[in-house]
């Protein structure tokens, strides 16, 4: 996990009181006893959140799921501050170790296919940031009390995003199967006999 030393603690808090915006702020101050520390993916994950609920006209309350294309940092804000989380599938976690996330509201009935939200940290555009930019190409090591200023300031400057077309899963009936290598019972995807752990 990170590690972080006292000064730099006290060093982001400070950067954190500077913050104007008391909604931004608010998001903050639940993402950081959640995540451990404000880092510059949460940041970037609280950041692309609040464009898709713009760009989706999300409502307050109303479910989103989430596909995050990392899995570090930036999925915590959109489980702790959008209720989209691994454990309701609102939150799924397609590890490319790309900076982007792909957001998309609830399917009326019936309906198998749905706009979504596709936003990436653009490199385009960090590059008008240079600390950010090499931050973002770990072409220097910096740490996030370096990064998280000029995320705040940068705001969605550093982001671009389009709408995608997103299908929604078909739900099908849970087949429970038992495996018969190992004996125990696991949710059949198509017609394997054998566990994911006895695949291997
Ligand atoms: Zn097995």
């Amino acid at each position: 996990m990170h590690k972080n030393s006292q000064l730099e603690k006290e060093t982001m808090e400070a950067i954190i009181k500077q913050v104007k915006d008391p909604e931004l702020l608010s998001q903050i101050e639940k993402v950081v006893p959640f995540h451990g520390f404000l880092t510059s993916g949460a940041l970037i994950g609280i950041q692309m959140l609040n464009i898709a609920r713009r760009v989706l006209d999300v409502q307050e309350g109303e479910r989103i799921y989430v596909t995050c294309e990392t899995k570090s940092c930036m999925p915590d804000p959109f489980q702790i501050l959008a209720g989209a989380t691994i454990g309701n599938n609102g939150l799924k976690i397609l590890n490319l170790g790309k900076m982007a996330v792909t957001v998309n509201k609830q399917a009326p009935e019936g309906v198998n296919n749905i706009k979504g939200v596709r936003i990436l940290l653009d490199p385009e555009k960090t590059k008008n940031y240079p600390k950010l930019h090499a931050w973002f190409l770990n072409t220097e090591k910096l740490p996030h009390v370096e990064i998280v200023p000029i995320l705040l300031d940068a705001g969605e400057k550093v982001y671009s995003w389009k709408l995608v077309d997103i299908e929604v899963p078909v739900r099908r009936k849970k087949r429970i199967q038992c495996c018969k290598n190992c004996g125990e019972m696991f949710i059949q995807h198509d017609n394997e006999l054998l566990c994911g752990g006895c695949t291997e």
